[in-house]
């Protein structure tokens, strides 16, 4: 639905989007993820069409954004950081114009309204003026404006930006069903939001695609090794003696507890070895007690500020994935 090859933009001679490429396929919902200033906003001006990009190129559907851009634009619909709204208009009013923009006629105006009121919860809304009304409804008529000309792809810059919470998660419930017959890519600087609406994440960070994949892949892929907690009920010197015996654990930790008489243990194994329950057997062979076992994985947070607070070599979790 989108093919993106190495889009690049340069305001002046600083560097906004460095040579990002991805693809999404019908059906996705993506989310662009990165902290202020990465150039998301860049990104989605040059996805939909409002930028034009230095270098690189956009495909929408079958469309070459700089070749068809009236074809390629028609495919999609954009709510931009700052919608376009007129607030001296009526909702209704507005969404009429924006259909006249779109080249729809009369009729098919009336239709696609009523159904986008519906849709975005909007329809006891319709005569009120745009300027009177709170900053969720404003996001609501932002995101029916989008929809008017009834769009398969829509791209939404930061959908819940400036949101109290209540409105944050009316549209996320919006976002989550126009995902059941919409390609999305939404931006975002806040994590939960990835987490609760998207299927894959990508993250940009100073420009660059620094990380993509579903949430899993991007931990299994920045795991690297696997890290384990155990607390057993031990004397720490004689487990530690036993632990040592192990060749593959690295950076082992141990803290015991005088007050439970518990030693939290933690260390770490190289990809491909797991050796839980060897550590099992041993705890219970050595006749102490095996109160907890598990794998500790990065969080998704975790593995973002990983990507995006240090020079991270590029991950690309499934870029097999992304080619099929
Ligand atoms: P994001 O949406 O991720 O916060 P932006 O795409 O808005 O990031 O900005 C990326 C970088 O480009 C930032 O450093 C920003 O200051 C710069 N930038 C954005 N728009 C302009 C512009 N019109 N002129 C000059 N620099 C810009
Ligand atoms: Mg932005």
């Amino acid at each position: 639905m989108i093919l993106v090859e190495n889009l690049t933009k340069l305001y002046g001679t600083r560097i906004a989007v460095d040579n990002v490429s991805f693809e999404i396929k019908k059906g996705e919902v993506v989310g662009f993820l990165g902290p202020n200033g990465a150039g998301k906003s860049t990104t989605m001006r040059m996805l939909t069409g409002f930028l034009s990009p230095t270098a690189g190129r956009v495909q929408i559907g079958d469309h070459d954004m700089a070749e068809a851009p009236l074809e390629a634009k028609q495919l999609l619909g954009y709510l931009p950081e700052t919608p376009p709204l007129y607030h001296e208009m009526t909702v209704r009013d507005y969404l009429d114009f924006v259909g006249q923009l779109k080249g729809l006629n009369a009729q098919a105006r009336k239709q696609r309204i009523d159904f986008v009121l519906e849709k975005c919860f909007l329809t006891d809304r319709t005569r009120q003026l745009i300027g009177t009304l709170s900053k969720g409804y404003k996001q609501r008529v932002g995101i029916a404006q989008a929809l008017v000309h009834n769009p398969p792809l829509l791209i939404l810059d930061e959908p819940t930006s400036g949101l109290d919470p209540q409105q944050i998660i009316q549209i996320r419930a919006l976002i989550k069903e126009l995902a059941v017959d919409h390609t999305i890519i939404l931006s975002t600087h806040i994590l939960p939001e990835v987490q609760t609406t998207c299927s894959r994440v990508l993250i940009i960070n100073g420009g660059k695609l620094v990380a993509e994949g579903s949430a899993e892949q991007l931990e299994a892929q920045l795991q690297g090794s696997m890290r384990i907690a155990m607390s057993v009920r031990a004397p720490e010197a004689a487990l530690l003696a036993r632990l040592s015996e192990f060749p593959q654990l690295r950076d082992v930790s141990l803290k015991a507890d005088a007050g439970t008489g518990l030693v939290q243990a933690e260390l770490s194994v190289p990809p491909g070895v797991d050796p839980r329950e060897q550590l099992s057997q041993m705890v219970v062979s050595a006749g102490w007690g095996l109160v907890e076992i598990k794998n500790v994985n990065l969080s998704l947070e975790e593995i973002f500020l990983k990507v995006t607070t240090q020079e991270a070599p590029a991950v690309a979790a499934s870029k097999e994935a992304s080619h099929v």
